[in-house]
């Protein structure tokens, strides 16, 4: 294949058949290559690491770093749209895979949600409210940002973040210094702690011609930082569920996005919606619908990147997650058999050999007659691991 400018690419669908290209090789793009190759579809993943989850079931794998480039335009050139299950991807590598094949999720949006300070920006200049925060580059910019905003508050490192890596919390003013010493004065953000009721996410597709499917809002509960429970649906959100969706369906179409988004919400404990961050990828939260909808949000990135129509987003059934950590192993893996001998479970492992304590092993699914139930079922099969 010769190398096409980015507007000669093709803009009808990209039918089964065809191969697709994921960058970064995890479980994200795993889930992905597994609704792609039921739909008849060739995945290539790219890969930064050898023997990853995806590699394990893509029938083509590239192993190479971001930064090589020429590696990166051969994959390109070898697949009909590129996506992606990771943002954080090096500008050089999508720069380089878009001179040969459609890059969905495009450039921008990845520039956007790279970068702490560029995404909060980007809310407030699309109106949606989200945690109040200030850029942290000098000692003065810190000491500002304590006196306009205050504690308890939590400083992060602009790029590079997740899982609560590169964050520290600040519960008062004298500890501001010593905090950001704790991310080697990395340029920070430097945002108020929300004292939240609650936390969600709703997850958004969009196609190239502006259709949008959503599912949400999902419920989740984090431990140490790290998802550890989703529910679908979750009753209590009801009340704010027509909001966020909207917030959601703003945020796609202002970003032109093609592919999946996820927006993570704080529901403030004076009952208002902030966005918290997005991800222009499938999420952790989103794992539910494998089981519970009648399209999953890997299959639903497929049908977007490829231009298909997207697919029913509803719930079958109401659905809890639970993640399985390295912690679960010890180091062998847990004994399986609570698990799959109960038929409302099902079980998800991401073929990862090395267990460490908070790495995403793989996850649970409970699906039960109400989220109560769900959850409950959810919390003690994972019991029965631990
Ligand atoms: P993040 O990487 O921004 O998603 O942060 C990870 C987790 O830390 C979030 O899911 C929250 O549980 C918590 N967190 C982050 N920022 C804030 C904030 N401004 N106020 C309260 N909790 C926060």
């Amino acid at each position: 294949m010769t190398a096409r400018s980015p507007s000669t690419h093709a803009i009808g669908p990209i039918l089964p058949g065809a191969t697709l290209g994921v960058l970064g090789s995890g479980q994200l793009g795993r889930m992905f290559a597994l609704e792609a190759a039921r739909l008849g579809y060739q995945v290539h993943v790219f890969s930064p690491t050898a023997h990853s989850p995806a590699g394990q079931v893509a029938p083509r794998e590239t192993v190479a770093d971001y930064r090589d480039v020429d590696a990166v335009a051969r994959f390109a050139r070898s697949v009909d749209v590129v996506t992606l299950e990771f943002e954080n991807v090096p500008t050089a590598a999508t720069d380089a895979a878009a001179r040969h094949a459609p890059v969905r999720p495009s450039a921008r949006v990845l520039h956007v949600a790279q970068d702490r300070l560029r995404e909060k920006r980007f809310f407030q200049s699309a109106g949606i409210a989200t945690t109040p925060f200030a850029a942290v580059t000098s000692d003065d910019e810190l000491t500002a940002a304590v006196a306009n905003i205050g504690t308890p508050a939590v400083l992060k490192t602009t790029a590079w973040g997740y899982d609560g890596k590169g964050q520290a919390k600040i519960d008062a003013a004298d500890q501001a210094d010593q905090a950001w010493d704790s991310l080697d004065r990395q340029p920070a953000i430097y945002e108020g702690w929300v004292d939240y009721q609650q936390e969600f996410s709703v997850l958004v597709a969009r196609s190239p011609t502006g259709e949008t499917a959503l599912y949400g809002p999902i419920a989740n509960t984090h431990a140490d930082h790290i998802l550890d429970l989703s529910v679908y649906p979750a009753p209590e959100l009801e009340p704010v569920a027509a909001e966020a969706r909207e917030i959601g369906r703003t945020i796609v179409e202002q970003l032109e996005l093609v592919g999946i988004l996820c927006v993570e919400f704080f529901r403030a404990a004076d009952g208002r919606l902030l966005v918290n961050e997005i991800a222009p990828r499938p999420h952790n939260s989103g794992h539910l619908t494998i089981d519970a909808c009648r399209t999953s949000q890997f299959e639903q990135q497929l049908r977007a990147v490829c231009g298909l129509p997207l697919g029913a987003t509803e719930p079958l059934a109401p659905a809890a997650m639970a993640n399985l950590l390295g912690h679960l192993w010890r180091p062998d893996p847990p004994d399986w058999r609570p698990v799959l001998e109960r038929p409302n479970l099902r079980l998800h492992l991401y073929g990862k050999a090395q267990a460490r304590r908070g790495r995403k092993m793989g996850h649970l699914t409970a699906l039960a007659a109400t989220a109560e139930e769900a959850v409950r079922a959810a919390r003690a099969a994972r019991d029965l691991l631990g």
